[in-house]
């Protein structure tokens, strides 16, 4: 079977830095499975579908259009990158990621990402429902104080403006909810490892899931 490293957890915890920097550094795909539930949230949003409208968000998530291509995501034609990074489609890809049939909607789009040579998936259910015989499976964490302060840093960089604790009290809500909900509840799953990257740099927490991988 073509291996997979499975890298979950939480809010602005970095994980989709170091996902997408173990998969240069071994030449493997890459899986951003958080955009797919947030282009689901955003497609709604643009087709006036109220989130919590199971069946027609899950007929979204089934058909939407989207394709990844010199760095962007596009939905139709159209590059929909700086809309879906938002704090509100961090809250709607929650909310319709809470619907069962979306999540069953959205399965094998995300299993079809698994190609030679490999495939290093980032999310919140990667090694316990997307890709349960993942080769390697870690649970990557921070504080909520430094997520916090790594996502103010992102935003600020981007020339938004932001209140930290309301980044934080946002994420902490956002995190409640995605440990609370009955489908895929966010948790480090018993065969996991656990990253704690609060006093780590980028290129450690990297080296560590390397290390791990045995790559
Ligand atoms: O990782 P990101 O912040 O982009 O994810 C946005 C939201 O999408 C998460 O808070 C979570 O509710 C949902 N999600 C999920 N399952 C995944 C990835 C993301 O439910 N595999």
């Amino acid at each position: 079977a073509v291996p997979v490293i499975a890298i979950d957890g939480p809010s602005a915890s970095g994980k989709g830095t170091v996902t997408q920097r173990v998969a240069e550094a071994l030449g493997w795909h890459y899986l951003d499975s958080g955009a797919l539930y947030r282009l689901t949230a955003l497609a709604a949003r643009k087709a006036g579908v109220d989130w919590n409208n199971e069946a027609a968000v899950a007929h979204i998530a089934a058909h939407l259009p989207v394709h990844f291509a010199g760095g962007l995501t596009f939905l139709g034609d159209e590059a929909v990158d700086d809309q879906m990074r938002t704090e509100e489609m961090g809250i709607g890809a929650s909310t319709v990621g809470a619907l069962p049939a979306v999540r069953e909607a959205l399965l094998l789009r995300q299993r079809a990402f698994r190609q030679a040579p490999g495939l290093v998936a980032d999310g919140r259910d990667m090694g316990s429902v997307v890709f349960p015989d993942a080769t390697t499976k870690v649970f990557l964490t921070a504080s909520a104080a430094v997520r916090a302060e790594r996502r103010y840093k992102q935003l600020m960089e981007k020339g938004f403006s932001a209140k930290l604790q309301n980044i934080l009290q946002d994420l902490e809500d956002r995190d409640a909810r995605d440990a609370a909900r009955s489908v895929a509840p966010l948790r480090q799953e018993a065969d996991a490892k656990l990253l704690e990257t609060s006093h780590l740099t980028i290129v450690q927490a990297v080296n560590q899931v390397l290390d791990w991988s045995g790559n």
